[in-house]
């Protein structure tokens, strides 16, 4: 019964699950991570935080059983691994047995030291569970534990997921860009007085070659705050404006919308590349809407305000995505260069059945309007929806009412073949539908 230094901790741990494996026994393993001893070391030293973790290390040991091993593992780490439990409740118990102890102030000379732990749990009753797997699975309980606030967490498969597909995903979406598993779907944006399509806006799309489709929304989460961000929006910048020439050609006389992040609004290269972009392509700038939310926009970044006007003059338009959800200052919106709010699929859903749905619907239309900006509503499902829009003297609708995003080819064929829900939807038309 000893404490054992990292190195012996592992090949002894080891071997000891697979022993036990090999007659169908349950283990789990601890780790138990000392968060303040960092900050510690440049108050009491190094040579007394080692002191420390070698006691501690100690009262643990004495508080298990004799099969049961003890290692310290990092220097603010102890690791335990428990063998022969009878249920994974066991583990648990284990571990709030250690965090009791660990409660107590820790005395050293005249000093008496509170140590903050956090323990994370791994349960082995599976035999494919090595030492290494369960050691990793105890560190991203301990990292949910630390994002949750809690002394204590049992590691489930679900916190695997998350971290390891950023991971992946990361990874993959640099060479996606290169490759041909990105493109672009667009969703018609239509006017409620012509009828006609006005604009599309330009939606991401990824097909990746073992997870299939992946969400639009989780990619741009994968890339923000990354040097992917810029590259990624650059790629939907120049495509969308490469295939927007190529459907105006093919006779649809519409614009296209693109969507920035707000991290895009921070890189003062971005008007410059934008320029680019519109004379490489020769798409009108009028005809080009880039789309922003409401929490990019208001962001209180010095540059961003100072980006948003050199876009403006640009040419493009500008326009405040998913208005209404994030937290707008009034204040700062007459600061904005904006020509068009988008209002968010969250009140135009119920509107027809909610009176407040309604009523915000139409105040959010009168400010726009007295702003001088243009409104499209969003997530429009129902001729009903379409029609009390109209009424509102919204100016353009889009979603599934009128169509949902289709690739370049599909969007063509339906302009060649004059859809008539596309190209000439009236009022009559939908109600003969
Ligand atoms: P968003 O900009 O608000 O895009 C609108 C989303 O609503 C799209 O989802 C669209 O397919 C969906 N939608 C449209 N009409 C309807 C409808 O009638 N009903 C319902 N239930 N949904 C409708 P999608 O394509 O999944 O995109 C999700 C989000 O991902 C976008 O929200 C946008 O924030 C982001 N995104 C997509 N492409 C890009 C991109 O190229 N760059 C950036 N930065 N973000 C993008
Ligand atoms: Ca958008
Ligand atoms: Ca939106």
């Amino acid at each position: 019964m000893t404490v054992l230094a990292y190195q012996d901790f592992l090949q002894t741990a080891s071997q000891k699950l697979s022993d036990s494996h090999n007659i169908g026994r349950r283990n789990a393993v601890l780790v138990v991570n000392f968060e303040r001893l960092a900050e510690l070391d440049g108050v009491l030293g190094f040579a007394m935080v080692d002191e420390i973790i070698r006691k501690i290390s100690w009262q643990l040991r004495d508080s298990l059983n004799p099969e049961d091993l003890v290692g310290v593992t990092g220097r603010y780490q102890i690791s335990c691994l428990l063998v022969d439990l009878l249920t994974d409740a066991h583990a648990m118990l284990a571990a709030h047995k250690i965090l009791r102890i660990l409660m107590h102030p820790f005395v050293s000379g005249r000093r008496s030291i509170v140590l903050a732990a956090r323990i994370g749990v791994a349960v082995s009753n599976r035999d494919d569970h090595t030492l290494d797997q369960l050691m990793s699975n105890a560190s991203l309980a301990i990292r949910q534990a630390r994002l949750e606030q809690e002394p204590i967490k049992l590691f489930v498969a679900e916190m695997e997921d998350p971290l390891l597909l950023q991971i992946d995903l990361w990874s993959d979406l640099g060479n996606a860009i290169e490759t041909r598993e990105l493109y672009l779907s667009y969703q018609p944006q239509i006017s409620t007085t012509s009828g006609k399509i006005e604009s599309t806006e330009a939606l991401l799309r990824w097909n990746h070659p073992n997870r299939g489709p992946i969400r639009p929304d989780k990619l741009i989460q994968v890339a923000e705050g990354t040097e992917l961000m810029s590259k990624l929006t650059l790629w939907v910048f120049h495509t969308a404006l490469r295939e927007c020439s190529e459907y105006r050609k093919a006779g649809l006389d519409a614009g296209v919308s693109i969507n920035f992040s707000a991290d895009d609004l921070r890189d003062p290269e971005l008007p410059e590349l934008v320029l680019q972009g519109l004379s490489l392509w020769g798409v009108p700038p009028g005809n080009v809407t880039v789309e922003l939310t409401e929490t990019a926009v208001m962001e209180n970044h010095v540059g961003t305000l100072d980006t948003l006007h050199k876009l403006k003059d640009t040419g493009l338009r500008l326009a405040m995505d998913d208005f209404g959800t994030g937290y707008s200052s009034m204040a700062r919106m007459l600061d904005l260069p904006l020509d068009e709010i988008k209002i968010d699929m969250v009140f135009v859903k119920h509107m027809t059945t909610r009176r407040t749905h309604d009523r915000i619907v139409d105040s959010m239309i009168n400010l726009a309007h007295r702003l001088n900006l243009s409104v499209v509503a969003e997530g429009v499902e129902d001729f009903a929806t379409y029609e009390r829009l109209r009424a509102l003297g919204c100016d353009m609708i889009q979603g599934y009412f009128i169509g949902k995003a289709m690739p370049l080819p599909e969007l063509i064929e339906a302009v060649v073949n004059q859809s008539p829900k596309f190209l000439k939807m009236t009022l009559q038309d939908s109600a003969d539908n």
